[in-house]
């Protein structure tokens, strides 16, 4: 698949009309990114015709590598007959039901086109079921580009207390409006106490906490029990509904990130694996819930609609994906990913690299201190770290392993011991000699 351009010319020529040559932040790293060309389980190939070892899945979304055949034989079957028509198709309801069965917390479900979109209308919904504006996020943690949401997305260490000690709401895009920012109450995650003050304070004004259990941004680890415990009693004294991000942590169970916690979110937000490779988003939770998104009883409490929602092709892709990734496959990529964590936490340990993994499940990130990990402050990275991150991606991806651009990556069902060996070899020799460079 080698262009005679490859991927320096190919971003050459992107420059001209994408602003950075990149249509997404995350895929741009200097000098510039490969170009891929096509995709077969956890490989790609790139444009100047190298083969790349998949970890970063398309951000986690890949849950069975790229174009894993089922999924292409779902889309085949169904493109010849239209890909998207101003009426509903059952396979919406097939996908609905299959989410359903398997994580029953999730009883009615809404479709949408992200992410963003998903973590949007859970906000909407928990905001017309209380019938108030405000929200509660963690500090770091992120949840797509909804404008409440990225209150709190990436402030440096100057911008973190706010003038009573508690973590500042410090807006990420220029001109945020300042209601915004008022009506988003910021949380750290690893001070159960404080949760616990913020919550009880500004309890009665709150609409919803929104919670990932796994935030990557927010150093990949789970939150203490303290802080479940803090969020579970706020909500039930003050009627503030939980929402549960679970974009990327629904491959973390079998029936979603949730249960591994014991929560009992009032809503959902879904997408990535759930839609087989294709764009995808959902909102989903209990009946009574949900029901303000009924529109049959007159104008519904929340608006949703979307014109490609629940199109037939992500529908298909999303059903045969899910398939095939049953509790055993789930447990399995789990195990892998434990396994992942202990070789090269071992590989650090008896090199004396001040490095270490966090994650869960078939999720991994990259940490170059070995104090605890507990938060987006812990996790921040030193400025040392800043400098060695980037060369540590740059290294893996010229030993044809590919991550996210902040050293986290997420393993597929076709990846096995040898592609663990590969990447838990490549990852501890490639940290030790970045840092070794600095
Ligand atoms: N929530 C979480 C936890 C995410 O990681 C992401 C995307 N990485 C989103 C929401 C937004 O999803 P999308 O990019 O599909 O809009």
């Amino acid at each position: 698949v080698a262009s005679p351009q490859g991927s320096a010319q190919a971003f050459e020529r992107a420059k001209h009309v994408v602003p950075g040559g990149s249509m997404r932040q995350a895929t741009w790293f200097a000098p510039h990114p490969p170009y891929a060309a096509r995709g077969e389980g956890c490989w790609i190939e790139d444009l100047d015709g190298r083969r790349i070892l998949d970890c970063a899945n398309n951000f986690f979304s890949l849950i069975h590598g790229h174009a894993f055949p089922p999924v292409v034989e779902a889309l085949r079957a169904v493109v010849g007959g239209g890909t998207a028509f101003g009426l509903p198709t059952e396979h919406e309801t097939r996908l609905a039901e299959a989410i359903r069965s398997r994580a029953p917390r999730c009883e009615q479900i809404r479709f949408c086109n992200s992410g963003t979109e998903a973590v949007m209308f859970a906000v909407k919904a928990a905001r017309a079921l209380t019938g108030r504006p405000a929200i509660a996020k963690m500090e770091g943690a992120y949840h797509g580009a909804y404008d409440h949401l990225e209150v709190s997305l990436a402030s440096d260490p100057s911008n973190w207390e706010g003038p009573d000690g508690d973590p500042a709401a410090v807006p990420y895009a220029r001109g945020t409006p300042p209601a915004v920012v008022a009506d988003t109450v910021v949380l750290p995650y690893a001070d159960p106490a404080r949760c616990a003050a913020i919550l009880e304070r500004e309890g009665p004004r709150l609409a919803a906490v929104v919670l990932d259990t796994l935030t990557s941004k927010a150093g990949m680890v789970p939150p203490p029990q303290g802080t479940l415990d803090a969020i579970r009693a706020a909500c039930r004294r003050h009627g503030i509904m939980l929402v549960c991000d679970e974009v990327i942590g629904f491959r973390l169970a079998h029936a979603g990130a949730h249960t591994l916690f014991g929560l009992e979110p009032d809503l959902i937000a879904l997408g990535k694996i759930i839609g087989g490779g294709l764009p995808v988003g959902a909102v989903a939770g209990p009946a009574d819930r949900m029901a303000v998104f009924d529109h049959t009883h007159g104008p519904p409490a929340v608006a949703h609609g979307g014109t490609f929602s629940a199109n037939p092709l992500t529908m298909v892709a999303g059903l045969a994906t899910l398939e095939a990734f049953d509790a055993a496959a789930v447990d399995r990529l789990g195990r892998l990913g434990d396994t992942l964590r202990a070789r090269i936490n071992a590989a650090f340990a008896a090199a004396g690299t001040p490095a270490q993994v966090t994650g869960l499940g078939s999720l991994f990130r990259l940490h170059l201190t070995t104090a605890p990990i507990r938060d987006y402050r812990s996790s921040y990275p030193t400025a040392a770290a800043k400098q060695a991150i980037p060369a540590i991606h740059l290294a893996m991806l010229d030993r044809g392993i590919l991550m996210t651009p902040n050293c986290s990556g997420a393993l597929s069902t076709p990846m096995g011991a040898a592609e663990i060996d590969l990447i838990a070899t490549a990852l501890a020799e490639t940290t030790a000699r970045a840092l070794s460079a600095i």
